[in-house]
């Protein structure tokens, strides 16, 4: 019996911008009895369906964006006598959709980390059952991943996890439900060794691909104590310890390491821990601006971020502490206006944002607008070719709306013209060139130009454009782009590294 772990993907680009760390967790998490699992990202490449045989166990990872080809892998693979068991974000929330569209013989919900094991055992023994609930697994057993597995010259970042859980409620985001809201932070030496392992291999990129890098706001700190909650005091007071901690170790690392991350804009008014992360070259992180005005903010349980000039000000101050933002805006939320694009386009340059994008509000299945949308949708049930327009993504991807949500002044296509805009504007060759002088050499400056270009094929194009040629076109030149991209990230491997040793705690 063979084990396959499959990330499905619709659209393949030759080379991955990240590497989908989930499966190389679950290859870790897979008894060496069964033997190395065989790993297929179709973002690289699609599944050969002839590797698959009679007997071999199959397990399929989704989230709500790629259920569709999850389901017609698993079609796919049972017909070919293979064993089909489903994971992910998705499979958690619709387990009994995964049996009847993907064929699954059983579902794995919530974290993978300890349960697959399980699973595997069981469909080696012929005792497989239809659900296994993994559950929030502990930060102390979430496992580290096998990257001895990784193909060569495929991604241009790594990807580690430091920290599951985020404390907020975006009404937009699954992420502090599926997640949870208690703070789950991996041990620093777990966190350090995979860094390790990366860079020996050759990787100097690497995501922190955390819920939250920082789960633990000033704000927090100050109101336990106000409220003379001892207990709560203390266990934050050791989350943000642990947070200094990390990022002290990762400051003894390699000089040429550059790392990035997920925030929340509050990290902007605690200059102790923006320090900690420039030492620890963490030189970029995804801040969620999501909306300029406070409505927008209050409308999807945000409003703890900032607007007007106090919203410059914090993308600023990440900026002169030395980390770029990738700052993230929604569109189509009900308090937008026509004038909403522009300020929004506006406020990027004027913040001084390095990257950015524009996302049109989606209802995404495990979220708080999710579950609103369906309440309004239950009385008449729209149907797209068949399928309730509540299960979008059972569509093929062209056929999906571009926007679900119905809103009060703009028609789905004047938002999507607009945000299409605000992209064009932001991508600009001239505008580009213009942030591309936080760099100092010409080599790099282009290096930048060619990064913006790709990040917008990959993310914008294929993502709100209207006709499938204009995807097919954006598809073919990320395809084109991303070989040399990779190059500009890849470092001489340094195969005896080792890991640096705590050091005496620095003052959080
Ligand atoms: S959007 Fe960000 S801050 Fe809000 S709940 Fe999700 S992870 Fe947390």
């Amino acid at each position: 019996m063979r084990v396959h772990l499959v990330n499905p993907s619709d659209v393949s680009f030759g080379v991955g911008v990240i590497t989908p760390r989930w499966l190389y967790v679950l290859a870790a998490a897979t008894p060496r009895s069964f033997g190395d699992p065989i790993v297929t990202d179709e973002t690289l490449e699609l599944l050969e369906i002839d590797q698959v045989r009679p007997g071999d166990v199959i397990g399929i990872g989704i989230h709500t964006s790629n259920a569709r080809r999850g389901y017609e892998l698993g079609r796919m693979t049972r017909e070919r006598g293979a064993t089909v068991i489903f994971g992910g974000i998705h499979a958690t929330l619709y387990p009994e959709e995964c049996r009847r569209l993907g064929a699954a013989h059983a579902v794995v919900k919530g974290d993978g980390d300890l349960i697959w094991a399980d699973a595997l055992v069981d469909a080696g023994r012929g005792t497989l059952q239809p659900v296994y609930e993994g559950g929030r697994v502990p930060a102390s057993a979430l496992v580290s991943a096998r990257w001895d597995l990784l193909p060569p010259s495929s991604y241009m970042w790594a990807s580690v996890q430091s920290v599951r859980g985020c404390p907020k409620h975006c009404s937009f985001c699954s992420v502090w439900r599926t997640d949870g809201q208690e703070t789950r932070q991996r041990p620093v030496d777990a966190v350090i060794d995979e860094i390790v392992t990366l860079r020996r291999m050759g990787f100097r990129f690497v995501a922190l691909a955390d819920d939250n890098f920082y789960p633990t706001t000033l704000q927090d700190l100050k109101q336990a104590s106000r409220r003379q909650d001892g207990e709560r005091s203390r266990r934050l007071a050791t989350l943000r310890q642990e947070r200094f901690d990390l990022m002290d170790r990762l400051a003894r690392l390699p000089a040429d390491m550059i790392f990035f991350t997920q925030i929340t804009m509050e990290a902007a008014e605690d200059p102790a821990f923006l320090k900690a992360m420039y030492r620890a070259n963490i030189k970029g992180a995804l801040v969620g601006v999501e909306s300029v005005t406070e409505d927008g903010l209050k409308g999807i349980y945000k409003d703890f971020n900032p607007t007007g000039d106090n919203l410059t000000a914090q993308l600023q101050a990440f900026r002169t502490a030395g980390v770029h933002v990738l700052g993230s805006f929604i569109f189509g939320l009900p308090s937008d206006q026509p004038g909403t694009f522009a300020a929004t386009a506006e406020l990027a340059e004027r913040a001084g944002l390095t990257f950015a994008q524009f996302v049109p509000l989606t209802p995404f299945p495990g979220t708080v607008d999710y579950d609103r949308w369906e309440k309004t949708m239950s009385g008449e049930m729209k149907l797209v070719n068949g399928v309730p327009l509540t299960r979008h993504w059972l569509l093929p991807p062209s056929q999906r709306p571009k926007l679900y949500l119905p809103h009060p002044s703009m028609s789905p296509d004047e938002i999507r013209q607009r945000t299409q805009a605000v992209w064009d504007v932001f991508y600009s060759l001239p505008a580009i060139w213009r942030r591309s002088r936080c760099i100092s050499s010409l080599r790099a400056r282009l290096a930048f130009v060619l990064i913006s270009k790709l990040y917008r094929q990959m993310y914008a194009n294929t993502g709100i454009a209207t006709d499938s040629a204009r995807s097919a076109r954006s598809v073919a030149w990320a395809r084109l782009i991303a070989k040399p991209c990779r190059r500009l990230f890849a470092a001489h491997p340094m195969p005896d590294l080792q890991a640096p040793s705590p050091a005496a705690s620095i003052c959080a």
